[in-house]
């Protein structure tokens, strides 16, 4: 493995065990009122999407969720035949290499149905062969058509027409929130509209409803019965969760935590381990000013180890001076302003580090953790941008 890290050390360890693990638990919690669709968007959250579809593929999944046509095709060539659906839809000129790549796309406009429809008729697809995934705005106002303006966007999918609806979709955007008041709204928002596709005589396969909070906080149970009022089957699509982290619910959320949700906690497994090493180490005196406009300034003799990590490479500035990295199996704190590619720790407190040392940004070293939580809420961000922040740069391996 060691050979795979680069030459500067600054590289990521994607555990692509665990994320089977993470799948398989998730699945069971879902079942059996719904199946999973793994979402591996933005590059598998930062964890490489080239180590995570095929992880997925082998924990039993059957549907992979991106975020644009150009990572179905990426996700196409690496699982021959998962399903895979475009959750942003396509954009104009986008409709040939869904058509050639058999890729499932959200629609909820009339231009991305036309889009579709010409590239399947210019590729003499078969009416019917073309699976779309209409999306229904219940309250996001973000993407998805508006209940009343479903009647147009069915009729496209009649006889002769080279596209099928395969599945209606909506996004519960406050699944960790309140009372769960708005995600009741938000399926009842969603059965009338289920209804208006049964009215206009089209029968949709699937109900693709839900992220990892929905699932965790126990709603499959609901959706199902949605789904099967309709003849429907459902797909949950948890994003985080399958990377090993458990949502947080507002605090008085539960009277008592669903046994889905303790379960959770003992065995999601984080995935992602981010390293670097000690690039050397200084002592310096007293009165010594450390990085960009000396914003650290020593209170007693100190050693400090310069690290191959900066924000560059997607570590949040915000961090300096108000975090710690892990050396030696000891939180060593972040002095001064974090560089472009560079970071300075006070190693003073810690004996015996030196140049080579692994450093441990994101992940466990002996009996400590920092998880993507932690950097969040110093960054005064969420964890998904602390993974989709990690630089391109930094090498993915697995392990
Ligand atoms: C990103 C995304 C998800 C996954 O959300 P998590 O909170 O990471 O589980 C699910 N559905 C849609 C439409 C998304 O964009």
């Amino acid at each position: 493995m060691d050979s795979q890290i680069p030459s500067r050390p600054c590289w990521v360890e994607i555990r692509t065990r665990s994320f089977e693990n993470n799948f398989r638990f998730l699945a069971s919690v879902a079942a059996p009122h719904a199946e999973l669709l793994a979402i591996v968007k933005a590059n598998a959250y930062g964890h490489s999407l080239e180590l995570c579809a095929p992880a997925a593929v082998r924990a039993g999944a059957q549907w992979l969720g991106v975020t644009s046509v150009e990572e179905g095709v990426a996700a196409r060539a690496l699982c021959a035949d998962a399903q895979i659906l475009v959750i942003s839809g396509a954009f104009a000129g986008e409709g040939a290499d869904v058509v050639r790549h058999k890729l499932t796309t959200v629609a909820w406009e009339p231009w991305q149905l036309d889009e579709l429809e010409n590239a399947a008729r210019a590729q003499g697809a078969e009416a019917g062969s073309i699976s779309v995934h209409l999306e229904i705005d219940t309250g996001m106002s973000r993407q998805g058509a508006d209940l009343d303006g479903l009647t147009p966007l069915l009729t496209r999918f009649g006889a002769g027409s080279p596209l099928k609806l395969d599945g209606v979709m909506t996004h519960l955007f406050a699944a960790d929130e309140a009372d769960g008041a708005i995600t009741q709204e938000q399926l009842t928002r969603l059965a009338s509209g289920l209804e208006q596709v049964g009215a206009a005589g089209v029968h949709a396969e699937w109900l693709d409803v839900g992220n990892s909070a929905a699932l965790l906080s126990g709603q499959a149970a609901a959706i199902g019965g949605i789904a099967a009022q309709f003849g429907m089957r459902v797909l949950i699509r948890p994003g985080l969760a399958l990377y090993g982290l458990t949502p947080q619910f507002d605090p008085g959320f539960w009277a008592s935590e669903p046994a889905a949700l303790a379960e959770a906690h003992r065995r999601l497994e984080p995935v992602l381990s981010w390293k670097t090493r000690v690039v050397g180490v200084r002592s310096v005196p007293a009165g010594a000013v450390v990085g960009y406009n000396g914003t650290f300034v020593a209170t007693e003799p100190m050693r400090l180890a310069l690290l191959a990590v900066g924000y560059a490479d997607g570590l949040d500035r915000r961090l300096g001076n108000r975090f710690s990295l892990l050396v030696r199996g000891q939180r060593a704190p972040l002095v001064g302003r974090i560089s472009m590619d560079q970071a300075v720790l006070d190693v003073t407190e810690i004996p015996g580090v030196e140049a080579g040392d692994e450093v441990v940004v994101l992940g466990t070293q002996g009996d400590e953790t920092i998880t993507a939580f932690d950097h969040a809420e110093v960054a005064g961000t969420i964890p998904w941008e602390v993974f989709t922040r990690i630089g391109p740069r930094v090498a993915r391996i697995a392990i």
